[in-house]
Order: structure tokens, then C-alpha cells, then sequence
């Protein structure tokens, strides 16, 4: 059935995933900070607010895709600043501290209304073609009540338990995420510094064991994937400063749980040292240029 979803943050992943929600029949109420991804949704039939609190309060569903915590926190404090439609469903898509997750669903149910944290993967191309991976945290009703929402983008939606465990899941994710991006890329950089084709090798890996998702589906050497942003300089896709992002997350709750992540640390600093170079809102990938250089002699 078609419902009233608010959409805040429409930028690379939230941009495809509000689309998505347009296609499936539903009503768009969205805003972002930046005027040309709301007009984007604008010309595909959503509709732009100035204030959130009337985003929300229009809204069966509001869906938040932000950068980090502090903008996710702000955001919820804005808009509910002047009450909340308790019959709203507030789902977060972003990838934050899971702390603070169970802030705000507290924050929000004292309101009156409901709060879950829903973090996807599957990266742009899964958020472009509504195949993207839901980790839900919240009770079973609230994951039986956000699924078919959820449905419109993703193809997985999968109850991950309380609240925050959705993140819990997505930081692990993650932190893998980036140490395989950079094995993909020692990897890619050394067969070919020894002479190999790099779709030759590409070829190999893809169909032996050293098989991931940076190396099958987003390939670090310009090439070789050919819709991946390694393409075209590195720009668009999921930025170094998300990774670095996600990476001290993932560190935050390793400490807090005394738990060793001697490769998911040393992929953090390898990350915030490309962020010191400058490399902040590349894609994550760009790891293997960065390599690539340095071994360049
Ligand atoms: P992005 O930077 O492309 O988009 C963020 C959007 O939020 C931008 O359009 C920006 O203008 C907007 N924004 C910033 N502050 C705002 C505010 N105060 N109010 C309203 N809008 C505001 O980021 P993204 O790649 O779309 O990622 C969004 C979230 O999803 C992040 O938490 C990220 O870690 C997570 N994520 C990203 C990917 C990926 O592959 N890009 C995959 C899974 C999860």
C-alpha cells in the first residue's frame, strides 16, 4: 500500500534509495541540506520541506541516510523539536555508534512515537538497484512493521535483535569491508608490478580464493569493474571519510568490549592517513593509487 515516507539525507546512498521508495508508489517527503539533491527527488514527484517537524509530522515513516553521529542527533532533535505524530515509525539507515541508538529510540519513545536503527550494505550500486542488505535492530512488531518499507529497497531485510544490534552487525561488516579493500589492493598492485594483466589476475582471484566484493563486484584498478568509481578518478561511491568513520566506530566498541582488532585498527590509521593526504571524499578505494604510488620507484 502506498505511504507517506519522509526521506532526510539524499546524498549518495539516500539520493537512489528515496527514488526507489517513488517507483514502489509511495509519497516522498524529503530534505536535505543541499539543494541539488532535493531537486533531484523534486523532478521525480517528491516533495521538499524547509522544516523537518512538518516532514515528520506529514510522514508514516521517516527514514534518515546521514553522515555521522552528530548530524544523525541533530536531525532528530530539529525535527521533533515541537512534538512528534506518534503514529511515525523513525528508521535510521545511517551508520553510527550503536549507543547512541538506544539515545535516540529512548529520545524518540518518550515522545510517543517509535524508533528502530535499520543500517544497509551493498554499497551504491545495491542502493541504485534496491538490492541493498537491512540490518534491523528493534522488536519483532517494529521489524514486521518496517519490512515491507524496507522491501521497496533492499532485497534482504534481516532482524539483527534489540535496539543497536543492526549496527552492531553493520560495524562488523564494515570493518571487514575495509580490511578486504585493502588486501584487494596490496594484492591487485602486486601482481602487477610483476607483470601480470590486471583483468587477467582480476579473472583469477573472482574465481578463486582470494574471491571478495572489492575484488569481484568493485574492483580498486581503474578497469576492471567497469561501474566502479576507480573508473572515474575515485569520485562518487562510499567515501574515505565514512570508512574512517565506520573504522573508529568499530574501534569504540572494541575497547568497550575488550575485544582485539589488530587488523581493523591498522585499516583505521592506513584510512585517516589517506584522509590526512587529502583523500577524504574520494571512494574508499582509492586506497590502491595511494599504494600504488608509494611503491612506485
Ligand atoms: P553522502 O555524504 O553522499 O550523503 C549524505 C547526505 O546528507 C548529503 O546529501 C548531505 O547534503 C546530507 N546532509 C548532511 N548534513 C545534513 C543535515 N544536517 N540535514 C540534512 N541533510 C544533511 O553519504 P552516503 O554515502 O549517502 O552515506 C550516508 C550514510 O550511509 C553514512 O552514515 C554512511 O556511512 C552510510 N553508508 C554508506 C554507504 C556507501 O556505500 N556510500 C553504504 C552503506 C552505508
Amino acid at each position: 500500500a502506498s505511504k507517506n515516507v519522509g526521506f532526510i539525507g539524499l546524498g549518495n546512498m539516500g539520493g537512489h534509495m528515496a527514488s526507489n521508495l517513488i517507483k514502489q508508489g509511495h509519497k516522498l517527503h524529503v530534505f536535505d541540506i543541499s539543494k541539488q539533491a532535493c531537486d533531484n527527488l523534486k523532478a521525480k514527484g517528491a516533495t521538499v520541506y524547509d522544516k523537518t517537524t512538518d516532514l515528520a509530522k506529514n510522514s508514516d515513516y521517516v527514514i534518515t541516510m546521514l553522515p555521522n553521529n552528530d548530524i544523525v542527533w541533530k536531525a532528530y532533535n530539529d525535527m521533533t523539536a515541537d512534538g512528534v505524530n506518534k503514529n511515525t515509525v523513525f528508521i535510521d539507515s545511517s551508520t553510527i555508534d550503536p549507543n547512541l541508538v538506544r539515545e535516540l529510540q529512548k529520545f524518540i519513545s518518550e515522545k510517543g512515537a517509535r524508533f528502530i536503527d535499520a543500517p544497509v550494505s551493498g554499497g551504491v550500486p545495491g542502493a541504485e538497484q534496491a538490492t541493498l542488505t537491512f540490518m534491523v535492530g528493534g522488536t519483532k512488531d517494529e521489524y514486521n512493521t518496517v519490512k515491507p518499507i524496507l522491501e521497496g529497497m533492499g532485497k534482504r531485510i534481516t532482524y539483527c535483535g534489540s535496539y543497536g544490534m543492526g549496527q552492531a552487525a553493520k560495524l562488523c561488516n564494515n570493518m571487514m569491508l575495509a580490511i578486504s579493500m585493502i588486501g584487494t589492493s596490496e594484492a591487485m598492485n602486486l601482481a602487477i608490478r610483476q607483470g601480470l594483466d590486471p583483468n587477467v589476475f582480476a579473472e583469477i582471484i573472482n574465481s578463486s580464493t582470494g574471491r571478495c566484493w572489492s575484488s569481484e563486484l568493485y574492483n580498486p584498478v581503474p578497469g576492471v569493474t567497469p561501474t566502479a568509481p576507480s573508473n572515474r578518478d575515485y569520485a562518487g561511491g562510499f567515501s574515505t571519510d565514512l570508512i574512517t568513520k565506520d573504522l573508529g566506530l568499530a574501534a569504540g566498541v572494541a575497547t568497550a568490549t575488550n575485544t582485539p582488532i589488530p587488523l581493523g585498527a591498522l585499516s583505521h590509521q592506513i584510512y585517516r592517513t589517506l584522509k590526512a593526504h587529502g583523500l577524504g571524499n574520494k571512494d574508499f578505494s582509492v586506497v590502491y593509487e595511494f599504494m600504488k604510488n608509494e611503491a612506485n620507484n
